[in-house]
Order: C-alpha cells, then sequence, then structure tokens
C-alpha cells in the first residue's frame, strides 16, 4: 500500500491562532518597527534563560549580526562543523574570517570537542558549534575549550529551540545563540531568526547591526529630536511585526510541539533499533533533543537505492548535509576533501526520515514498514 500524498520531512504546524494573530497586526497601526518586535523577543529571551534577545529578517541575518558583534574579521579563524547547512560557516565569510572545519563525533553526529581544541591556533577567534538535528551541541565541554584559549561561542542552534541540556534551555549557556524561525524549523515566522545572549555589549552590537549601523542616543537632546548618527556600516535586517506576531502566537505551542517531536522520535527509535541495518542517533546524558531531524544512518544498505524506493513511496526522506567544504565554493577557497574523514563517512550512510508534530502514527507506520522492507 503507497500513501496517496507525499510525506514531507519537515512542515510548519499553522493553526487558527496563529492566522488571527497575524490578521490583528495588518489590521494595527505597525506592520513593522512596533511592539510585536519587543514583546516577541521579551518572550523568546524568558523562555530561553537570558537577558536579551535581538531578532532579525532571518537565521543567516542573525549569524551574520553574530559575527559582526564578535568582532571576527580578516585573519580571524573560526572553528565549526561540516555536517550543517552552509549558513554556519558562510556566516563567518560575510565578515571576512577563515572557516576552519572540525570533525564531529559519529554517535551524536555533533562537533568532536576532542578535535576543535586541534584545530585551534594562534588565529582563532571563534566556535560556532551546531545543535544539529535537535541535539544539544556539548557546550560544558566547548565553553571549557573556548575560556581556555579566549574563545567566543556562537551557538548554531537552527535546530534546537527548547532543547534542553544538564537542566538549562539551549543558548542559556553560550555567549550567543542563533534560532532559525524557517517553516521547518521548531516554530516559524515565515523567515525569521533571532540572537540570544546575556551579555550588554554583544546585544547594543547587534541592535546597531540589524538597523543600518545607526545607534540610538542622547545625541538629539543637544541636536534637536531629528537626530542620529550612523556609526558603523549595518545592514536592514529587521524582522517584521507581521512575522512577530505569528512567532509569538507560535512560541505559546511550542512545548507541545515538542512533546510531539519527541513522542515520534520514541517510536522510530523502538522500532529501529531493532534492525540490525541500521544505526540509531545516540543521544549525549543528561540532554533532551528538539528532535527536528530525525537521522538514522543505514550500515550496509545503498543509501541511494534506499532513498530513491522510499522516495517512490511517497515519503520525503533526505540527507542533511552535504560536508560543507565539498560545496564548490569552498572546493575553490581550497579545502580539500578528507579533512573531517569521521563527518564524511558519516554523510555516506546518513539518511533522515520525516519528522514534525502534525505527521499522524499511521503515516509514522508507513514510513517504518517500507523501511523495514527495503532494508
Ligand atoms: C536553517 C538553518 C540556518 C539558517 O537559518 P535561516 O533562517 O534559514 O536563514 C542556519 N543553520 C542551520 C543549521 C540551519 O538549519
Amino acid at each position: 500500500m503507497k500513501v496517496s500524498e507525499f510525506i514531507s520531512y519537515g512542515r510548519q504546524s499553522i493553526d487558527e491562532d496563529d492566522i488571527n494573530a497575524v490578521i490583528d497586526t495588518l489590521r494595527s497601526s505597525f506592520l513593522t518597527q512596533g511592539p510585536k518586535i519587543e514583546e516577541f523577543e521579551r518572550a523568546v529571551a524568558e523562555y530561553v534563560g537570558v537577558k536579551y534577545a535581538v531578532s532579525f529578517s532571518n537565521g543567516t541575518a542573525a549569524l551574520h549580526g553574530a559575527c559582526y558583534a564578535a568582532g571576527i574579521g580578516e585573519g580571524d579563524e573560526v572553528i565549526t562543523t561540516p555536517i550543517t547547512f552552509a549558513a554556519s560557516a558562510n556566516c563567518v565569510r560575510y565578515v571576512g574570517g577563515t572557516v576552519v572545519f572540525a570533525d564531529i563525533d559519529s554517535k551524536t553526529y555533533n562537533i568532536d570537542p576532542i578535535d576543535i581544541e586541534k584545530k585551534i591556533t594562534a588565529k582563532t577567534k571563534a566556535i560556532i558549534p551546531v545543535d544539529f538535528t535537535g541535539q544539544p551541541a556539548d557546550i560544558d565541554a566547548i565553553n571549557h575549550i573556548a575560556k581556555k584559549h579566549n574563545l567566543i561561542v556562537i551557538e548554531d542552534g537552527a535546530h534546537s529551540l527548547g532543547a534542553n541540556y544538564k537542566g538549562s534551555k539551549v543558548g542559556a549557556r553560550a555567549d550567543m545563540t542563533m534560532f532559525s524561525f524557517h517553516p521547518v524549523k521548531p516554530i516559524t515566522t515565515g523567515e525569521g531568526g533571532i540572537i540570544v545572549t546575556s551579555n550588554e555589549t554583544y546585544y547594543k552590537k547587534l541592535i546597531k547591526f540589524r538597523s543600518h549601523g545607526i545607534e540610538r542616543t542622547t545625541y538629539g537632546d543637544s541636536q534637536g529630536g531629528w537626530y542620529y548618527e550612523m556609526t558603523d556600516l549595518g545592514y536592514n535586517y529587521r524582522m517584521t511585526d507581521i512575522q512577530a506576531a505569528l512567532g509569538l502566537s507560535q512560541i505559546k505551542k511550542l512545548n507541545s510541539l515538542l512533546d510531539r517531536r519527541r513522542e515520534i522520535a520514541s517510536i522510530y527509535t523502538e522500532a529501529l533499533k531493532k534492525i540490525p541495518g541500521i544505526i540509531i542517533p545516540e543521544q549525549l546524558p543528561d540532554t533532551e533533543s528538539g528532535w527536528h531531524l530525525y537521522m538514522i544512518q543505514l550500515k550496509d544498505a545503498n543509501r541511494k537505492l534506499v532513498f530513491e524506493k522510499m522516495r517512490d513511496a511517497n515519503i520525503g526522506v533526505h540527507v542533511h548535509y552535504i560536508p560543507v567544504y565539498w560545496h564548490p565554493y569552498y572546493q575553490n577557497l581550497g579545502y580539500k576533501r578528507g579533512i573531517c574523514p569521521v563527518a564524511e563517512e558519516w554523510y555516506e550512510r546518513a539518511l533522515t526520515l520525516p519528522i514534525h508534530p502534525s505527521l499522524t502514527n499511521d503515516q509514522i507506520a508507513y514510513i517504518i514498514d517500507t523501511l523495514k522492507n527495503l532494508i
């Protein structure tokens, strides 16, 4: 039996409350630069347990802002993982820095702190760990290394809003953490992103960077009420109030959306751990993933064939991600294949199964059965 509708690997969960929240803002005085932005930022900061949150037009712009705030520039090296969306590395290039790739841990698929330490040089300025699939990177170990070498930690939490690490929410421990609100991510604003931090200096820089490099200060008193100064080259990376209204409505449901993702993940794990040809993702102790992705490894089966057969059965399997430095842009910069052997070997066997809150139990059973039969 083949299902008639394509089951995508991820998708948004939008209900009538979300729709009404957007409509209310469309009827209000502010479509952008209004009250919903600050309300949303406060909600995210409170949820994560940090002092500040600065919203951006998307997660990539937010990462660009974080690299600016961290003072990364020409001659600086920044360490990240090759198993991520390219934006985690590209943001370093935007500010003129050099990307250095550290290998992953084959069990959790996250950046390996031991390899981070091996890649540190006198030029290293920052580390960008990614909470890949929603599983928190080992942030205590990474912070420990960062402290020893005086590095800034920018966590890419695009997958992990609401994930837990040793009793705190992801975002509470890094210098800055980015969350993305793209429709496949834990909650959505259409396009959108945010940086959370408890550091006031970073906060002020992020605010300035997102709005043309303009500083809001008290010059107005002496110069006149119209006066402002542009003190650095910034961008227009602002989120709209329409997006923020959607985000505010979405974050109220984040925990229940995550509960469903965790339920689906445990159904997969229970069923798939018994199949000898499949390796299931291991979890670090004392952490709880947000399960943005459920990724397995195929021990011997031909990944391309399994992928194609699953797609033929209308199951939207995927592969996240092609090692970043394999892309022609990075190859042209001189990165060689083989620099992160664990990541490359992992990539050859990796397969993403559909996971999102609106997946039904029947669909999950169908995915598991189809996969079992293929293996
Ligand atoms: C989605 C994503 C981003 C970029 O977020 P956008 O909001 O799409 O710009 C960055 N890093 C990772 C790991 C992502 O999955």
